[in-house]
């Protein structure tokens, strides 16, 4: 559809909030706790923070949870029951204040749970999930959104994008039907357009590498002594996985109390050298080169060839949260430049 451009004041954006709260909805939006800013739920506007480039934890946990049930088990007279999960328990969410680059993100997540299995736990989280981005004023020095085919004020992936204009107010952009739905429920706070060029208000993000010369690199280096060079300091703690709004690994648990329990399923980290240890005791990825190889090529090489889309959306949130200071945009130069 068409994009639509209308303004909407701060203080109306607050009482946007109110109503959707109203409607039952939950709002997620970025609240900073000490130095880290999280998606939470907020009631109103005044528990979002907006002091952040990047929030530390990405918003894909709306349609991927951290830790999310997928049936419950209970052992019995007549043998084990099963219940599935029913998922018309999730609640209509909104995610306010993520920036555009995580918007594009759910492209990835999106193709990696509908690659071979119609995953419906994200599809319907996904589906009751209304995005309304703010584009970015400021970036820092790990921020590559435009060397992955991104920008500070890309509309795409979010259902109404919000930029800071000319007195505080916001260009606001509405991009889908859901984003149109939620803007005609919410008209009374929505006003003409006021003509602001959006592009004086954005950030500049520098290109570091040329994204098409580094793929097919990318699917040539498998046994490059690169992978060795770039992880001698990496420990494998699996932070930058947990704070990547891409990163899709994960594990299942069962939590059992006497006969009864749940299954479920929990973020993982290809960084961790168990996540590939076979119960023989072989590890096909035995050493940490070989984990990080498979982060970066996944992303880079394998996505791009079996997805058709590139697994990394420039956040840089991977390279602020690394103990160690591995930058991966630094990685990436060298190995386009390579
Ligand atoms: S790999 Fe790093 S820069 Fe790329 S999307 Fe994940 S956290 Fe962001
Ligand atoms: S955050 Fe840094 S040290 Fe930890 S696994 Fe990732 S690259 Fe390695």
């Amino acid at each position: 559809m068409d994009i639509e451009r209308k303004l909407i004041k701060r203080a109306s954006l607050g009482k946007l909030v109110e109503q959707l709260r109203a409607e039952g909805k939950v709002v997620l939006a970025p609240k900073k706790k000490k130095n880290v800013v999280f998606f939470e739920p907020i009631n109103t506007i005044d528990e979002m923070s907006t002091d952040y480039i990047a929030t530390t934890q990405s918003p894909k946990a709306a349609a991927f949870p951290k830790s999310d049930r997928i049936l419950k088990f209970e052992n019995g007279k007549e043998g084990i029951k099963f219940e599935g999960q029913p998922t018309s328990v999730y609640p209509e969410t909104v995610v306010l204040g993520l920036r555009p680059c995580d918007a594009t993100g759910f492209d990835s997540l999106t193709a990696i749970f509908n690659w071979d299995y119609k995953d419906q736990l994200y599809n319907d989280r996904l589906a009751k999930t209304t995005f309304i981005g703010i584009s970015c004023a400021s970036c820092d020095a790990y921020c590559f959104c435009t060397s992955v085919k991104g920008g500070p004020g890309n509309t795409h992936g979010t259902d109404i994008l919000l930029t800071a204009v000319d007195g505080g107010d916001f260009l606001a952009e509405i991009v889908s039907e859901k984003g149109k739905k939620l803007a005609v429920s919410g008209q009374q706070y929505f006003e003409a357009d006021s003509g602001a060029d959006k592009e004086k208000f954005l950030a500049n993000v520098p290109v570091k590498f040329d994204v098409d010369t580094l793929v097919p690199k990318a699917q040539n280096s498998f046994e490059s002594p690169v992978w060795l060079e770039q992880s001698l300091r990496c420990i494998g703690c699996g932070a930058c996985a947990y704070v990547c709004p891409t990163c899709a690994c994960f594990d299942m648990q069962d939590e059992t109390t006497g006969s009864k329990g749940q299954r479920v399923r929990c973020w993982d980290s290809c960084g961790f050298g168990l996540f590939t240890l076979h119960t023989s005791g072989h590890n096909p990825r035995e050493v940490q080169s070989a984990r990080w190889r498979q982060r970066v090529l996944h992303k880079f090489s394998y996505m791009p060839e079996r997805l058709n889309v590139v697994g990394c959306i420039g956040c840089g949130r991977c390279s602020r949260a690394c103990p160690v200071d591995m930058n991966l945009s630094e990685h990436l130069v060298n190995l386009a430049e390579a």
